[in-house]
């Protein structure tokens, strides 16, 4: 993309309604406008890493097994009513009258939807186990909608439901959603650490948050500092295979981490000293399982091999996807802007070129443009005719992890150069090893 034919809205001044650093850097970097409180557009270099992000959870989703359907955001109130939630879940939700006085909402969550879907279609244990997701938005009317899209009002989640014929399997669907979330938390960039939950009104007794560690976070967390140290890696994961996937929820498990809501004095006493530690998260996603809550009520049943009928056991498991952003933001930047992780960079790297209408700069950057694009590299290539230090500062700000410049005076070096977004450090070289470390650090994403 050449930043001269695109839309990136950058604004000079601190926009004085962000609060913390995250909100303050999207308006900026042009990423999301406000439409109303907690209703945002994702402007195209937020749309980017939106994508990005969803792309990571499906294909997280789809490697645990999990299928992706669409369900819509508006939802008839009857459902609800058959659950016993209508009346149950207040002011947050955001409740709609159509022309002919049908009572529907924007759905908050979609555990009623799901199970409606289910009764309809599946009938026996013999299409069991199943789990089904999707991306959809989700309208909660939050007294206060702040933070940007941390929280919103309108936001972007990835709600999944396990559909099981014994507890053991549901459970086995909860530690599955639990490596497929480390999973994809790890190739953002993020250190979301499984803390113990309370539930909430999805309800349930076995639940879980991953919480992103961050002085802004909102929630007060209390852990044994050893859990940032657990990363699951590149290791190879069966799962299938319920004895493996529960050894790994074991491990991440294992050491004390919870939430102010189950947090228990006593037994974080025998946390040694050094490592018992308090501090705030964000919440990024809440896995849950809460048996025949919605199956009973609503009538999802299964007839088992014995042929009896019985109602499957469940569980949801959301991802804050939008949210997600922030996070990120949060978990990684400096005092000049965003520091995208590789993995959910908009553009893997940025060439900016010292001197635009120069013959030979213009013809090396259309080049490495070129050359990077024949890899499957969309650079954003900052073609403006501005200062050098204008594009410095933008491409500071936006946060690409790599930024390639070249200048008329490198170049009759032959040399261009390659700098780091997060170390800070340049080095020179070819043109052509430029291209190759760039290539090489994106193989395989
Ligand atoms: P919170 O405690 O932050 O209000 P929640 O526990 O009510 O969140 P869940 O029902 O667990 O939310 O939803 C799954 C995920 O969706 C959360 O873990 C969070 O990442 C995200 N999420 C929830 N509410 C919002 C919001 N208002 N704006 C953006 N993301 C949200
Ligand atoms: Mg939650």
């Amino acid at each position: 993309m050449r930043l001269s034919r695109y839309f990136l809205p950058v604004l000079k001044e601190n926009p004085a309604e962000a609060q913390i650093v995250s909100h303050r850097y999207m308006l900026r970097a042009g990423m999301i406008k406000q439409q109303a409180a907690g209703i945002y557009s994702w402007l195209p270099m937020g749309f980017r890493v939106l994508r990005r992000i969803e792309e990571i959870v499906h294909q997280e989703q789809i490697r645990a097994g999990h299928i992706p359907l669409l369900m819509p955001t508006l939802q008839p109130a009857d459902l609800w009513r058959e659950s016993g939630r209508y009346d149950d879940y207040g002011e947050e939700m955001l409740r709609i009258r159509d022309r002919h006085g049908r009572d529907m909402l924007y759905g908050p969550t979609n555990e009623e939807m799901i199970t409606d879907i289910f009764r309809a279609h599946v009938g026996s244990y013999k299409d069991l186990p199943l789990t089904l997701y999707h991306v959809q938005w989700k309208f909660r009317d939050e007294i206060r909608p702040r933070f940007g899209v941390m929280r919103g009002r309108e936001f972007l989640m990835k709600d999944g439901y396990n559909f099981d014929v014994t507890k053991e399997d549901a459970l086995h669907a909860y530690n599955r959603h639990m490596v497929s979330y480390l999973r994809t938390y790890e190739r953002m960039g993020l250190t979301a650490i499984p803390m113990r939950a309370a539930s909430g009104p999805i309800g349930g007794d076995n639940t879980h948050e991953f919480l992103v560690l961050a002085s802004t976070g909102e929630s007060e967390v209390f852990y044994d500092d050893r859990v940032t140290d657990l990363k699951l890696g590149a290791r190879d994961i069966d799962y299938d295979d319920k004895g493996q996937v529960a050894k790994v929820c074991e491990e991440f498990t294992t050491l004390y981490a919870r939430t102010d809501e189950t947090h228990d004095e006593a037994v974080f006493a025998n946390v040694p000293e050094a490592h018992r530690k308090v501090g705030r998260g964000i919440e990024v996603g809440q896995i849950f399982y809460f048996g025949t809550k919605y199956s009973e009520p609503m009538g999802a049943t299964v007839v088992t091999p014995d042929g009896t009928r019985v109602p499957v056991h469940m569980g949801s498991h959301g991802i804050g996807v939008s949210r997600l952003l922030g996070a990120i933001i949060e978990a990684s930047h400096d005092d000049k802007g965003i520091i995208w992780p590789e993995g959910v960079t908009p553009f893997p790297v940025g060439i900016v070129n010292l001197k635009q209408g120069d013959g030979a700069a213009d013809a090396a950057c259309d080049a490495l443009y070129a050359a990077l694009r024949a890899k499957g590299l969309e650079a954003l290539y900052d073609d403006r005719d501005e200062r050098a230090g204008a594009k410095f500062a933008t491409m500071d700000l936006i946060g690409l992890p790599w930024r390639i410049t070249v200048g008329p005076r490198g170049l009759a070096a032959g040399k261009v150069e390659l700098t780091s977004r997060a170390t800070g450090t340049s080095e020179e070289m070819s043109p052509e090893a430029a291209i190759d470390r760039v290539a090489q650090i994106y193989a395989g994403r």
